[in-house]
């Protein structure tokens, strides 16, 4: 049961009415405002200048450009983190978009799936990052406001609300997210009890994703002319029989969990060196896409594919092959470079862990029904619970199935809902006892 009672439920729903507007004005602004990847520096600006607005008693940005505001309760309490990405994708060609403008941050009534994709009629706010997150991100921010209006108004609140703005979460690394939890926490005297996801969810409470590891296998030969094969070793003829058996033997194999689905194994890239048509290839390069269950791990992974290759080798002394997890050089718009590992952890938590009752009962009592869900995409999650095991969930208004798409929008029905129920979401997760921030498990 939730321990919020009819007084505060009331003060919630009224200064949810009076910040709505304002809310929806900044989340426009938010898609207004390009923030690539590696550029978020203006949209950082305008997150720090709305969460100073809005009364936060402490905003700063680190020196890889994440944004962090605070808003202190009147009691001690755990530190519970809402967390956005601040940068988007690409739009790709304007043409697809339908007579909208990708950053033009338009309101309309128009055609958009119900919370369980029926077709429906609704006012949206369309644009590039209105489902991926900059929607979600303008009602976590109003979500701080909010408690500090209850505070003003004389209710008690526990613990301290934390938003955290982080750069570059689309190319997959969590490098913002890494950066924020392992160096700007420690060096501002900072941690987390638990975090809460803006990632679409459709006003459901998601629990968890499968993991990301990108492997680049080499499968080696020896050049010789094109005209005379047979004096080489064809580093793509190597490769065949260990495609064969990632294809037919590993992937069919792999484990399946009851709510994440299989694992998956994709062959999506195959490069050769050197790449002339007079010579033989002594190189053959496959990028695998390889989707991880709780349990498994890149090294588990990795251990996988050294198997095979270590069978191949056995019957065939001239196949010569090694993997390796894939990693990228990731510039922040502060100029800070990290050469990071493209390995994102899995994740679930349990819906019966006592954070996440916790959060459904909030709900409950703001009126809500409670449904649950599980991302098919990966998010900065795979830090949080992922690496640190804290209790985490996402919640959010926006819709999983415009994400990335040139529909990309956001229902404001949806994000009023969403704003109620992020500031239930806290006050009743800030009044629970250790067990509802005990570590996440799983074998
Ligand atoms: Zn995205």
């Amino acid at each position: 049961m939730s321990g919020l009672d009819k007084n505060i439920k009331e003060a919630i729903q009224t200064i949810s009415n009076q910040l709505y507007p304002e809310m929806i004005v900044f989340a426009q602004k938010l898609v207004q405002t390009p923030s690539i990847s590696g550029t978020e520096f203006d949209l950082s600006a305008l997150n720090l200048a709305e969460m100073e607005k809005l009364g936060y008693d402490e905003v700063f940005r680190d020196n890889h450009g994440n944004v962090v505001g605070l808003v202190k309760g009147t009691e001690p309490g755990p530190t519970i983190m809402y967390n956005s990405h601040m940068d988007h994708v690409s739009p790709g060609d304007a043409a697809n978009w339908e007579g909208y403008d990708p950053y033009g941050g338009l309101i309309d009534v128009c055609t958009v799936d119900s919370q369980n994709k029926q077709p429906d009629e609704a006012e949206c706010i369309h644009g590039r990052g209105a489902s991926d997150v900059k929607c979600g991100e303008a009602v976590q921010i109003y979500t701080g406001g909010l408690l500090v209006k209850l505070r003003e108004q004389g209710f008690p609140v526990k613990g301290t609300f934390m938003f955290a703005g982080v750069v570059q979460e689309e190319p997959a690394e969590m490098v913002g997210m890494l950066h924020l939890v392992d160096k700007t926490f420690p060096e501002k005297g900072l941690d987390y009890d638990a975090m809460v996801s803006s990632e679409a969810t459709s006003l459901k409470l998601y629990c968890g994703h499968r993991g990301r590891v990108e492997m680049l296998i080499n499968v080696y030969g020896r050049t010789s002319h094109g005209s005379a094969p047979w004096l080489g070793i064809n580093a793509i003829y190597k490769a065949i029989p260990l495609i064969t058996r990632i294809k037919e033997e590993l992937y069919p194999g792999l484990p399946t969990d009851p709510e994440l689905g299989q694992a998956s194994i994709s062959l999506n890239i195959i490069e050769c060196s050197p790449g002339a048509l007079s010579i033989v290839p002594d190189r053959c390069m496959l990028s695998l896409d390889r989707r991880t269950l709780p349990g498994e791990t890149a090294e588990s992974a990795m251990a996988q594919i050294q198997e095979i290759i270590n069978e191949l080798a056995e019957k065939d002394p001239e196949f010569k092959a090694d993997v390796a997890v894939k990693s990228a050089e990731e510039i922040s718009y502060t100029g800070l470079a990290y050469n990071v590992p493209k390995d994102m952890d899995p994740w679930k938590i349990s819906t019966e862990h006592a954070f996440v009752k916790a959060a459904a009962d909030a709900l409950v009592a703001v009126g809500q029904t409670v449904e649950y869900g599980y991302w098919d995409f990966g998010t900065d999650a795979s830090k949080t619970c992922g690496i640190d095991r804290k209790p985490t969930i996402g919640y959010s208004p926006m819709q999983e199935q415009y994400a990335h798409t040139p529909y990309d929008k956001c229902r404001t029905d949806f994000m009023k809902i969403a704003l109620e129920g992020n500031a239930a979401i806290y006050l009743n997760t800030s009044q629970q006892g250790p067990e509802a921030f005990e570590k996440v498990e799983w074998k």
